[in-house]
């Protein structure tokens, strides 16, 4: 490149990639503290993003400030009034004047002010403006020293970027950093978003949006470049995903279409029909089985829907045209859950299914193992690990994954490579907002349970407290008397484990003492060995327990329908989810059924909340959204989700609508140019190719 001045070319110009350290006025100090924000390279801090903008534009005079309303104000510092010696707990006050009149601004706390504030000194504040002792007064504004009118075009007369800062790196310094930084990329950033898509959406230039994102004329400027920002950041999502699903059904998979005779002496046996989403659900599976092309499909349903029927059929379906079929769960108890409910439906085809899990060892192992090598095994069901620990099928024909949000993409893929491409059936309990399904399971087809087998009421839903223990009690009693069952619910803490399990002890042995003298009261918890679990578990099934006192573990799938209330004691610990798949063990036969969630005195804020969401409805797609609003998406996810690229500036709260917006250019992207080769996507693919980090192999391309 050219240089227009003879200055030595002893280092590379600086680019997106250059470390924050080379850049000029930082050194490696900065650098550090910059790191501490996660700020490595140039490309970090042009899209870190300020978190409010501040109208300098419009300061406020002393004389019209208003108690109770928020300000930005400035003046020149007339006196200190550092905290008297030995009263630590008094504020650092200053004192400062304007053409109007004066403030006081002070802050606790805050001893080393002392160093930073001096006479004459002008500050620009910015806070919620109080009154004490008939004075008008700033408490703990924000606060930014004004040292010279140089540089008044960034921190001053302007809307200015507020960051979040932090220790020994202040607004002025980042706000003079991300200006320069603005100033040198913001006219040279390849944009790689095609100049359609931009048009179509309305969206500024990535060159537009940076210098707007950061430094903006109107607020209306700063809104529009954090949406394009945003709206890269679903592209690039959407696109990655888009590939990864357009090459699994273009792949060569299995094409299994047997008569349907075992299908239907599966649904023989059933005592039930089908419910007509059942049947629309199980039409998609069979298409896709039947199709040449790997199945890729998500199931989504709520609690109590009916999938493992629907997921029954596939299994029986895949045996019929000779393959074998693998059901894998992300855990221990819901693997041997699932070997309980696949087992039962498939046992009277007779159909072989066997569990493989790390709690199969020795020589009962070693015969799965050859049993399922052999093909003997029509069904294995197991753990994740299942495949990861090199099990091997003699034709494994049909994947089914229940996962409730614990693989991700990933994990997903590597399942995909193995063998022949089996077809994948992916189940998930708890229905998830759409924009998270887009996000998470974007890389699958999707269809949909939406109806509850007939005859399902909703469960009525109360929150107590404490004092009316003796009548909730009274009420189980009157509910075991009419014939019914019930749950009592402990919740287990990863960390107290030892004391969980003492107080889920002691409240059965009090239940048993005491309280339902007369009744028989069981004890479920992760400590028993498995074959102990299931003793329990089967004499709850055929009513010899009247009340199951249990931690957890029936949340993944137990399934009783003469059960009718569900007493979960501490709810306040309990997640939303969780507690919409307890309440989900109720309500599956054709009684009323009852959730009394009983939260000790001291709920905070967000549980009342969740509460609130659990008695409102029992629409688990209202309770996801609700939980979504509640922990924000990376919560939600549980793990940060595994493969996905990172949000620089996306919402999925907040910009919800704008993730649908980028999902269609991105199918319409990838319907003209699949693999993004056109000259016009080359910046497209460059930006997945970093996004994505090498888990999206483009390596053939370009
Ligand atoms: P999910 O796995 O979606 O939570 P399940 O497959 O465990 O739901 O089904 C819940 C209960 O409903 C089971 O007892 C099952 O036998 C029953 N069930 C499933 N489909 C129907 C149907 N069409 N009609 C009546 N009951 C059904
Ligand atoms: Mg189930």
């Amino acid at each position: 490149m050219a240089r227009p001045d003879s200055a030595p070319a002893a280092t590379a110009p600086e680019g997106l990639h250059t470390a924050l350290q080379f850049v000029k006025g930082v050194g490696p100090a900065r650098a550090r503290q910059l790191r501490r924000l996660e700020l490595e390279t140039v490309e970090d801090a042009l899209f870190f993003l300020p978190y409010r903008h501040e109208d300098r534009t419009r300061l406020t005079s002393f004389r019209s400030l208003v108690p109770g309303e928020t300000h930005s104000c400035a003046g020149v510092i007339v006196s200190l009034s550092p905290p008297p010696r030995g009263r630590r707990g008094a504020p650092f006050a200053v004192v400062l004047r304007d053409a109007t009149g004066y403030v006081t601004a002070s802050w606790f706390h805050a001893p080393y002010l002392e160093r930073v504030f001096a006479r004459g000194q002008r500050l620009v504040l910015h806070g919620k403006v109080g009154r004490f002792r008939g004075s008008v007064t700033l408490q703990h504004p924000d606060f930014e020293i004004v040292e010279s009118d140089d540089d008044d075009r960034i921190h001053w007369g302007r809307l200015v970027p507020v960051y979040h800062a932090t220790e020994g790196l202040g607004q002025r310094p980042l706000r003079t950093l991300l200006w320069r930084l603005v100033e040198t990329h913001g006219t040279t950033i390849v944009d790689p978003l095609p100049e359609p898509v931009r048009a179509r959406r309305g969206l500024p230039t990535l060159g537009e949006s940076l210098r707007s994102a950061h430094f903006p004329e109107t607020e209306h400027a700063a809104a529009t470049a954090r949406r394009r920002l945003a709206f890269d950041d679903f592209l690039v999502l959407q696109l990655g995903l888009g590939i990864l699903r357009a090459r699994t059904t273009r792949a060569r998979g299995i094409a299994m279409n047997p008569r349907g005779q075992l299908g239907e002496r599966l649904r023989a046996t059933l005592p039930f029909a089908l419910t007509s989403a059942q049947e629309r659900v199980w039409g998609e599976i069979r298409t896709d089985m039947a199709s040449p092309h790997p199945m890729h499909r998500l199931l989504q349903g709520d609690v109590g829907s009916g999938k493992t029927v629907v997921a029954a059929l596939a299994v029986a379906t895949a045996v019929e045209a000779g393959y074998q079929a693998a059901v894998m769960a992300p855990t221990e108890i819901l693997a041997e859950q699932h070997l309980v409910t696949f087992g039962q439906l498939l046992a009277p085809l007779g159909l072989p299914v066997a569990l493989l899990t790390s709690a199969v060892t020795g020589r009962q192992r070693a015969a799965r193992l050859r049993a399922a090598v052999a093909g003997e095994l029509a069904c294995v069901v197991g753990t994740h690990a299942l495949v990861q620990e090199g099990v091997e099928f003699r034709r494994l024909g049909l994947t089914v994954v229940d996962e409730q949000h614990r693989f991700g993409v990933e994990q997903r893929a590597r399942l995909r490579a193995k063998g022949e491409h089996p077809d994948l059936l992916v189940m998930t309990a708890t229905p998830i907002p759409r924009t998270l399904a887009l996000t998470l399971y974007g890389d699958l087809d999707v269809s949909l349970l939406d109806e509850l087998p007939p005859g399902r009421r909703p469960v009525v839903t109360v929150a107590r407290t404490e004092a009316k223990r003796p009548e909730i009690y009274a009420f189980i009693r009157e509910q075991i008397a009419a014939g019914r069952q019930a749950y009592v619910l402990y919740p287990l803490v990863e960390e107290s484990a030892a004391l969980d399990l003492k107080a889920a002890t002691e409240m059965a042995e009090r239940l048993r003492a005491e309280v339902f003298p007369d009744l028989t009261v069981g004890l479920l918890h992760g400590r028993l060995r498995p074959a102990e679990k299931e003793a329990v578990m089967r004499r709850f099934k055929a009513g010899d327990i009247h009340v199951l006192v249990s931690t957890t573990v029936v949340e993944v799938g137990i399934d009783v329908p003469n059960a009718s209330v569900m007493l979960v004691e501490h709810a306040e610990r309990f997640g939303l989810s969780q507690l919409h798949q307890l309440r989900g063990r109720v309500g599956r036969g054709p009684w009323k059924s009852y959730c009394i969630l009983l939260t000790g005195g001291h709920a905070g804020d967000e549980a009342r909340q969740r509460i609130t969401a659990m008695t409102e409805t029992n629409d688990g797609f209202r309770i996801a959204e609700a939980d979504l609003r509640l922990r924000g998406p990376g919560e939600f996810f549980g793990t940060r989700q595994s493969g996905l690229p990172q949000f620089r500036v996306a919402d999925l709260v907040r910009d919800a609508a704008l993730l649908e917006e980028a999902r269609q250019e991105a199918v319409g992207i990838l319907a003209a140019d699949p693999e993004l080769r056109e000259p016009a996507h080359r910046g497209l693919r460059h930006a997945l190719l970093a996004r994505w980090r090498g888990k999206l192999d483009l390596a053939s391309v370009g």
